[in-house]
């Protein structure tokens, strides 16, 4: 049995948690507040091969990116980094937040980032009040070479499914390698 850690990174009410519970639950609950971290469990199988996954979910009170961030920064085998596409604080937020996964993870040999990262751009259903285009979202994944996903926890499942399938074959990926 493989184990994988991810950690979902983001300004507090980005939709981490609602991205988080669609992929567990297929659902969208509404309202997800909670006044710890969080650490989920799930088992799954992925072509073939049976997964240990746990997730940790950061406090959604906490307004203190960086005091919570610097255990899962070296923690995790994968991130997911989300803002919300109706707010540019939590865009720019992002940037900082891939900025500080580049500066924990760094493989100075290889001269690259040695860990699988996803930049989720959510709420996508409030694109009539949206703040960040789509091409910045695209833009910033290609500066930090890592993947880039628009998606609505509160109206589909797929998009977030694919995501994260997607981040845990690049980090089974990964770990064969280590
Ligand atoms: P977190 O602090 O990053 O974990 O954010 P939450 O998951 O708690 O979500 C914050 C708020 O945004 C909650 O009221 C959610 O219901 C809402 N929310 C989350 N995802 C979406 C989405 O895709 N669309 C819309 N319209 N609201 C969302
Ligand atoms: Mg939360």
């Amino acid at each position: 049995m493989n184990d994988i850690k991810l950690a979902l990174l983001g300004s507090p009410g980005a939709g981490k948690s609602a991205v988080l519970v669609r992929f567990l639950t297929r659902r969208f609950i509404g309202e997800y507040a909670s006044n710890s971290n969080s650490l989920y469990h799930k088992r799954l199988s992925i072509d073939g091969r049976q997964l240990n996954l746990e997730v940790f979910d950061p406090c959604s009170q906490s307004s203190e990116v960086q005091c919570i961030l610097q255990e899962p920064l070296l923690w995790a085998d994968g991130f997911v980094v989300v803002y919300n596409i109706s707010d540019r604080a939590s865009f720019i937020n992002a940037n900082n937040i891939l900025m500080q996964i580049r500066e924990a993870r760094m493989d100075n040999c290889k001269g690259e980032v040695e860990v699988p990262v996803v930049l989720v751009g959510n709420k996508q259903d409030l694109c009539h009040v949206r703040q960040v285009l789509e091409d910045e979202g695209l833009c910033l994944a290609q500066e930090y070479h890592c993947h880039f996903q628009e998606v609505s926890a509160a109206e589909s499942y797929q998009d977030i499914a694919n995501l994260f399938t997607q981040l845990i074959r690049q980090v089974m990926e990964h770990l064969k390698y280590r």
